[in-house]
Order: structure tokens, then C-alpha cells, then sequence
């Protein structure tokens, strides 16, 4: 269903988040049915992996705007492959794709429910007596209250939070590549992604030409409306969170660090639009290296050794995703276990695959969301013991 109507689904969650029509249609859509597609093949093992296990009962799923048709589809198809039902409360920003998908999706009725609405809607899912489980994906503030309010009332909760997540380059590694990577880690859907690499780490000798570089490659970066198909950077979701943006930047500033940005002049007359922004002179405890800012701007630092490089990434309340960047793979694999988070990825960014499991550690939450972790947060185990006759 999703790649039969793919194409109204891309131009829908365009208009409706403001990110780049190319995304939509090369990325979210695309993820999206490949999400469905790995779950229909656990939906096949019920009988054969899961006889030990029941499903969980009615799940109360709660999820954010930056990806809304594939936040849907992380939640629910490990949900309903493992024979659940769904009460889904897409953001107050981007309904729109949620509604269409539960339009046409097919599935018998009850099995899955959208509820549209803003906060007080969630917290109401949140209470509710007769929901299961709640699976959040959302800001780690709210994630702490649904955590309180869930304490104690039996259900189940897996939390999918923020972070302040790291890209880490060391001296040899090929800086082009690592340049393409640095801009897909933070600039992909303007910077308003979970694991949105948003610390840079660059050791130190190679730092000055790495970030003359990154600068040359910000320059050509474009800004434009969501249905223009040859920008790079669409809008921010929404014009609070474009303040929200713009009063972290310049706290930063007050602190003392320097801000360079690619473009400003050429952004859009109307709309909230961000530009690419870089942050030098940051120090490890600053506002603008510890708090999640959620748009287009990236920190940098420096480091010497490998150690120092894991103190700095390891300074901060989130775990989410980590990229590291040399041609010595075994200098790679000494730092990556070393990391606070969940996900790394070796001289890449952003490969999702519906077979990992993706999640956090620290205030970035707990759970797994896709692969054979995600499955297991859908189902209890249940033990069967039964007296043989004449025994
Ligand atoms: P948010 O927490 O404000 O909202 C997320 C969802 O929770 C929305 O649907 C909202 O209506 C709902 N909500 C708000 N208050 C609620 C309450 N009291 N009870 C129940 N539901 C409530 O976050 P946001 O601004 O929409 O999204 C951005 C955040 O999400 C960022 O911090 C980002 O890092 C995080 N995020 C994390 C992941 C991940 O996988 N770890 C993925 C995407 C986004």
C-alpha cells in the first residue's frame, strides 16, 4: 500500500513537515516500506520463535514530527507483527500522513487507531487503564514525565529520546569523504533528527583544513520551500521551534562562541528557514555543546589522542548514535565500544537498516526499535509447565 500511493505520501509529508520533496521520496517513503516488509517476515515465525511469548495487548504509541510516516512505521509494525492492537497519536504539527495511512491501510478494524491531538491528547494515552504499553519517541523532557506517569501502573515503556550526538574524525582519515559525511550526519532534515550528529570532533593537525573544507562544501548547501526539488535544506517544522533555534545560537554567542554561517542571504523570503550553521570556540561544557538544539547547527572540537576523544563524546546526559571516520579500522573498533551510544557507524552516516536495533542509552531512553530487540519490546514471555499423566 505505502509504495502503491508512494508518491502522494512523499508530496503529503513534504507540505506537511516542510523537509525536501527528495527526501520524502528517496528516503522517508522508500524506509518506510522496507520497515513493513522485514516485519511481515517475523509476522510468519508467530508459530515457530514466539510459542513462548504473548503479545502485549493494546499499545498506546506516541511519536514525534521530524519523521512521521516512518516514526508510524518503526512503531507499528513490530507492533501488529507480533499480534497486538494501536492507539497512535501522531504530532499536532504532521497528522496528515498518519490519517491517510490509517485510511488505507487495510487492516482489520480496531487493529489500529490513529487519535490526533497535541500534549494533553498523549497524556491521556498515557493513563489510560486499559493500554499495555507506551512507545514514545519524542523529547527526553517529556519522556521523563511519561516515565512518572507510567511508574508503578504495570505498563510496559520503551522511551526513544533526544541526544547530542558525535562525529569523530581522526587524522587519517579521507576528509572529501569525511566532509559528504559530516553534511549528511547534521544537515539531512534541516538537523531535526534524533541522532542528528550535531558534536564534531576533529583531531587535532588535520583541524584547520577540515574545516576549511566542511566550509567551501556549506557554501553550495541550499535552503529552499519543501516542493523544490534541488535544495538540500527544506523549512523547520515550525516557527517556534525556529526561535527555539535562534535563542540557543545566540546563548551560545553570549558564551563566547564564534558562529559561521553558509547562505544566509540566500534563504527564502517567507517561511521559518535556518541556515547551515557552524560553531567554533566551544568549549566541552558550553550550552551549545551539552544541549540538544535540534536544527542545522553544528559544534566543533578538537582532541589529541583517542582518549581524549571518548572523555569529550562521553561528556554529555545523552547516548544516542556516534559516526567515526579513519582509514585504520582497528583504531575505529578500539574507540566505538568506548562510545556512550547505542548506535556507530564506521566511516558512514545514517544507514538504516529495519534489521538493527536502533535506541539509546543514558537520557537518550531505552529499547530497540526494529531488528530482533524491537520485536522482543512487543511480547511477554509466558511458561508453559504440564504434568504428564501417571506422574
Ligand atoms: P515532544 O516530546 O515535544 O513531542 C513528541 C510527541 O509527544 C508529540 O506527539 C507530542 O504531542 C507528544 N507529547 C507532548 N507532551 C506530552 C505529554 N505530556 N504526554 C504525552 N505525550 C506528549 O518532542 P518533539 O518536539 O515533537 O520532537 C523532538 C524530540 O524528539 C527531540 O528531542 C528528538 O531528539 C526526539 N526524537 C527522538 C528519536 C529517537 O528515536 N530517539 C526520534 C525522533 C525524535
Amino acid at each position: 500500500m505505502v509504495q502503491r500511493h508512494s508518491r502522494l505520501f512523499a508530496v503529503l509529508e513534504a507540505l506537511d513537515n516542510g523537509k525536501p520533496i527528495r527526501e520524502t521520496r528517496d528516503i522517508d517513503i522508500p524506509l518506510v516500506a522496507r520497515h513493513f516488509l522485514h516485519h511481515a517476515g517475523w509476522a510468519q515465525l508467530q508459530n515457530s520463535e514466539f510459542a513462548d511469548y504473548a503479545p502485549l495487548g493494546v499499545i498506546g504509541q506516541i511519536v514525534p514530527w521530524n519523521f512521521p510516516l516512518l516514526m508510524l512505521a518503526w512503531k507499528i509494525a513490530p507492533a501488529i507483527a507480533t499480534g497486538n492492537c494501536v492507539v497512535l497519536k501522531p504530532a499536532e504539527y504532521t497528522p496528515l500522513t498518519a490519517l491517510m495511512f490509517a485510511e488505507r491501510a487495510g487492516l482489520p478494524a480496531g487493529m489500529l487507531n490513529v487519535v490526533t491531538g497535541d500534549g494533553s491528547t498523549g497524556a491521556v494515552l498515557v493513563d489510560h487503564p486499559h493500554v499495555d504499553k507506551i512507545a514514545f519517541t519524542g523529547s527526553t523532557e517529556v519522556g521523563k514525565l511519561i516515565r512518572l506517569a507510567t511508574a508503578g501502573s504495570g505498563k510496559s515503556l520503551t522511551l526513544e529520546l533526544g541526544g547530542k550526538s558525535l562525529f569523530i574524525v581522526f587524522d587519517d582519515a579521507d576528509l572529501d569523504a569525511a566532509v559528504e559525511g559530516v553534511v549528511d550526519a547534521i544537515w539531512f532534515n534541516q538537523g531535526q533528527v534524533c541522532c542528528a550528529r550535531s558534536r564534531l570532533l576533529v583531531q587535532e593537525g588535520d583541524e584547520a583544513r577540515f574545516i576549511a573544507k566542511l566550509k567551501r562544501r556549506m557554501e553550495t548547501l541550499r535552503v529552499g520551500k519543501s516542493l523544490e526539488k534541488n535544495i538540500d535544506l527544506g523549512a523547520i517544522v515550525d516557527p517556534v521551534q525556529l526561535e527555539r533555534i535562534r535563542s540557543l545560537v545566540e546563548s551560545g554567542r553570549r558564551e563566547g562562541s564564534a558562529i559561521w554561517q553558509a547562505g544566509e542571504s540566500a534563504l527564502p523570503a517567507d517561511g521559518s528557514f535556518y541556515p547551515p550553521t557552524l560553531v567554533t570556540n566551544v568549549a566541552p561544557a558550553s550550552i551549545l555543546a551539552q544541549q540538544e538544539i535540534f536544527g542545522p547547527v553544528l559544534v566543533t572540537m578538537s582532541f589529541r589522542s583517542p582518549d581524549e576523544a571518548v572523555a569529550l563524546a562521553n561528556h554529555s546526559r545523552y547516548g544516542l548514535a556516534a559516526s567515526v571516520w579513519s582509514e585504520t579500522i582497528g583504531r575505529a573498533l578500539d574507540v566505538a565500544p568506548r562510545l556512550a551510544a547505542g548506535v556507530v557507524w564506521i566511516n558512514a552516516t545514517n544507514l538504516f537498516d529495519a534489521a538493527v536495533g536502533f535506541g539509546g542509552y543514558r537520557e537518550s531512553g531505552y529499547g530497540r526499535e526494529g531488528g530482533r530487540e524491537g520485536i522482543y519490546e512487543y511480547l511477554k514471555p509466558r511458561a508453559w509447565l504440564i504434568r504428564s499423566a501417571g506422574r
